[in-house]
C-alpha cells in the first residue's frame, strides 16, 4: 500500500471511531475534533499497529497501557477545558491522552514516573509539534508544586483513594477526574471545586486502569 492510501484508510479509520464515540455520549464537538486531529498510530506499538483505531486499550512498554478512545473522550469531556486553561495530567504513558488534551488548552504539563515512557512521549510530541506540553519525569502522586495552582488535574492511573495531594493543587473552582478505587474495577469520579475550598464529586462510570503507584520507576 503507498503511503498516500496508508494515509486515507486511517483517516477513514478514526473518523469511524469518532462517530461511534459521538454514539456513546462523547458529544462535545471540540473534544470530538482534538480526538480527529491525534493520529493515535503513532502512539501505539508496532505490533498492535492493526488495533491503533479499535475502541479498546492496548499495551505499550514497562507493562502499561495507552487508555481506551471512549475513556479518553469521556475524561476529556468532563474536564470542561476553557481554551486558557493550564491542566496537569498525573500519568503520560504513550502520551496520546496528553496530545488530546494539548489541542483543548493553553498548557499541559504532565507527569511520568517511567523514564522510557516519558522520552518515546517525548519524541512523539516533537513529532507532532505540540509545543505547548511540558514534561517531567517523577511521582505524579505528589502532583507538580512549582506549577500549581491549575485549572484542571487529570490522572490517567488509579488512585487508592480521594488524592487529597491534587486536589490541594487545583484552583478553587478547578475540576479533577480521577479513575479511583484499590481494585481491577475503579469508579471514575469527577471533583468540582465549589469555589470556598470544598469539593462536589460525582461518579461517572466504572473504568480499569493501571494503578497509581508510589515513587518513580527503579527500572527504566
Ligand atoms: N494517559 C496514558 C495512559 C497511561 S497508563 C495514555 O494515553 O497512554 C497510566 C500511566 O500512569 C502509566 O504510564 C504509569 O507508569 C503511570 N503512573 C502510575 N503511577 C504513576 C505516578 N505515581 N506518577 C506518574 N506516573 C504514574
Amino acid at each position: 500500500m503507498s503511503v498516500a492510501e496508508k494515509k486515507t484508510t486511517s483517516d477513514e479509520r478514526l473518523a469511524k471511531l469518532v462517530l461511534a464515540l459521538r454514539s456513546q455520549g462523547v458529544t462535545d464537538p471540540a473534544v470530538l475534533s482534538a480526538i480527529e486531529k491525534t493520529p493515535r498510530e503513532l502512539f501505539v506499538p508496532e505490533l498492535f499497529q492493526e488495533r491503533s483505531f479499535e475502541d479498546s486499550a492496548l499495551p505499550i512498554a514497562c507493562g502499561q497501557t495507552i487508555s481506551q478512545p471512549f475513556i479518553v473522550g469521556l475524561m476529556t469531556q468532563a474536564l470542561t477545558i476553557e481554551p486558557r486553561a493550564r491542566i496537569l495530567e498525573i500519568g503520560t504513558g504513550s502520551g496520546y491522552q496528553t496530545a488530546v488534551l494539548s489541542r483543548l488548552a493553553r498548557l499541559v504539563y504532565t507527569v511520568e514516573r517511567y523514564r522510557t515512557l516519558l522520552g518515546e512521549a517525548e519524541t512523539r510530541f516533537k513529532a507532532l509539534q505540540l509545543t505547548n506540553v511540558i514534561t517531567k519525569f517523577g511521582d505524579g502522586g505528589e502532583g507538580w508544586a512549582e506549577q500549581a495552582p491549575f485549572d484542571r488535574i487529570l490522572v490517567t492511573a488509579a488512585a487508592p483513594s480521594e488524592p487529597k495531594k491534587l486536589l490541594a493543587q487545583l484552583k478553587p473552582s478547578g475540576v479533577l477526574v480521577a479513575p479511583i478505587g484499590k481494585g481491577p474495577v475503579q469508579k471514575l469520579i469527577r471533583y468540582a471545586g465549589d469555589g470556598r475550598g470544598g469539593f462536589v464529586s460525582e461518579t461517572l462510570c466504572e473504568v480499569r486502569f493501571v494503578p497509581l503507584l508510589d515513587g518513580v520507576a527503579k527500572e527504566l
